[in-house]
């Protein structure tokens, strides 16, 4: 994939994360519940799909961050987010006027 598309890409996602985060705050009831119905298996297969690619080898390396030259020890990086993010951080547990700090937070995060 050349550049142009890797970026093309990486926009489309980071565009579809922004709008999701937008629907949690802004759509009403009905229209969340089904956004929710919709989105949230594909969010999970998506988190599962990662995850699987990042499952400790028989040597408890990660198989996708390691490098011929350097194992990475599992768990790594992507499971430390996955936990903190869906775990020890579940958003959904945060009040509301902490929730919109931790998003804007969230959202300066990543660079475009
Ligand atoms: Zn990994």
């Amino acid at each position: 994939m050349d550049q142009i598309l890797g970026q093309v890409l990486r926009n489309a996602v980071w565009e579809r994360l922004d709008m999701l985060a937008d629907l949690a705050h802004e759509a009403d009831s009905p229209a969340l519940i089904s956004v929710a119905r919709s989105e949230l298996p594909r969010l999970t297969e998506g988190w599962r799909t990662i995850l699987r690619a990042h499952e400790p080898d028989e040597r408890g390396d990660c198989p996708t961050c390691s490098t011929r030259w350097h194992r990475c020890k599992a768990p790594c990086s992507v499971w430390q987010v996955a936990h903190d993010h869906l775990v020890a951080g579940g958003l959904a547990h945060v009040p509301e006027s902490r929730r919109a700090t931790g998003r804007h937070a969230l959202a300066g995060g990543h660079s475009r």
